[in-house]
Formats: structure tokens, sequence, C-alpha cells
């Protein structure tokens, strides 16, 4: 698997379910926490993130797929913040 956190990561959704981590996270945002260090912040609560790797990396959180592509398309149509490269990503969280 790739580095999550490589910038050049594709903007599909895919599913995380592991990172280089020994814990157990029980909660999908301590979990994107975890995998992406440089994270700015996280909000909600779900296993969809919608993730933006602009400038400094945000993620929210989501209760279904289609939530998550919602805010996806909002930020790929608004920009998600002052530098925004359009690098939006959707990823499902499987909690191990
Ligand atoms: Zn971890
Ligand atoms: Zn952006």
């Amino acid at each position: 698997m790739d580095n999550p956190s490589s910038a050049e990561a594709e903007v599909v959704a895919l599913i995380w379910s592991q990172h280089p981590c020994d814990r157990r996270h029980r909660k999908e945002a301590a979990f994107i926490k975890c995998a992406i260090p440089k994270l700015e912040w996280v909000d909600g609560e779900g296993p969809y993130a919608c993730i933006a790797w602009c400038r400094v990396p945000t993620a929210t959180l989501w209760a279904t797929y289609s939530e998550a592509l919602r805010a996806k398309r909002d930020i790929d149509y608004r920009a998600c913040g002052g530098k925004c490269l359009r690098k939006h990503q959707i990823v499902r969280i499987v909690l191990g």
C-alpha cells in the first residue's frame, strides 16, 4: 500500500485499513490523525473521510459515501481554502 500521506495520492475512493502503527484506534478521527501526522484538523464522525491535501491537509468524516462525495464536490467547486490545489480525495476507513 502506498503511503497515505503522500501528496501524490490519487483522487479516488480507496480503503485505509492500516498504517504504520501498533495502536488500535477505536475512532476514525483518531485513526486519520495518526495516519496523516500533518493533518491540520478533522471534523465529523464516520468511516468515510473527505480529505483535502491542499496546502495543509484537512479532513471531514461522514457516515456514508454519498455524504462524503457531496462534501468533496462542494470543496471541488468552492475550493477548500486559501490555496486550494483541487487535491481532494475520499477514503473509507476500516478500523482493525
Ligand atoms: Zn495509528
Ligand atoms: Zn483544496
